[in-house]
């Protein structure tokens, strides 16, 4: 039977969480440094791919270059301040710990499909738990555990389905092009416009 959903309940998850090492007793990395933050009654739940170098150190959810940026939009959706965005939003990711460098050390790797396989039963249960009012898809990987494979232009500018509201969003690296394209940048304008828009009903 779930546990019912209460703050103990979700306490007791991030614990068990924080706690993961199943990727590594698998080898698929060398350490774990499971990262995610967010308390209960967060009406917003964003999902990210992994967390790069910046987070293994910090612990801290998108604390890195891309992070920054993130925080910009999000106050340019609304969002009082970058501490308001993350302490309404509730953050994780597809796979919770630092993937590794890529072997040209020019990046991280892409989270293995073993590792976000094995690190889907807590995004999962902190969804069931939380029942979010909008869940924030940030970058490819995670638009498409939600929503199916398509292009980034089919997604991000709309929104999906109704309880939770789902938002996409590219990712804000930087090492992508996407947003170079003067309709892309358009498109994330008006995800961000409806951002400021669910922010103001959550707040109700
Ligand atoms: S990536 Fe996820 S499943 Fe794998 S060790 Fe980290 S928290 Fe556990």
């Amino acid at each position: 039977m779930p546990p019912r959903a209460t703050p103990a309940a979700l306490r007791k998850l991030q614990a068990a969480c924080r706690d993961c090492h199943v990727c590594v007793d698998a080898g698929i990395i060398p350490e774990a440094n499971p990262t995610f933050s967010g308390v209960w009654g967060a009406p917003f739940f964003l999902v990210g791919q992994a967390p790069g170098p910046a987070e293994r150190e910090s612990r801290r959810p998108f604390s890195g270059r891309a992070g920054k940026e993130l925080d910009r939009w999000m106050v340019r959706a609304g969002f009082t301040s970058a501490e308001e965005f993350r302490r309404l939003t509730y953050i994780a990711a597809l796979m919770r710990c630092f993937p590794g460098r890529n072997r040209a050390g020019n990046g991280d790797l892409r989270p293995p499909p073993a590792a976000v396989a094995n690190c889907a039963h807590w995004l999962d249960a902190e969804l069931e738990l939380l029942k979010p009012r909008v869940l924030v898809l940030v970058g490819q990987m995670a638009i498409a555990r939600f929503l199916g494979p398509g292009t980034l232009e089919s997604r991000v500018g709309r929104k999906f389905g109704e309880r939770p509201v789902i938002v996409p969003l590219p990712h804000p690296s930087g090492q992508s092009r996407w947003l170079n394209d003067h309709a892309n940048r358009a498109r994330l304008e008006k995800a961000l416009a409806m951002l400021a828009k669910l922010r103001a009903e959550a707040l109700v």
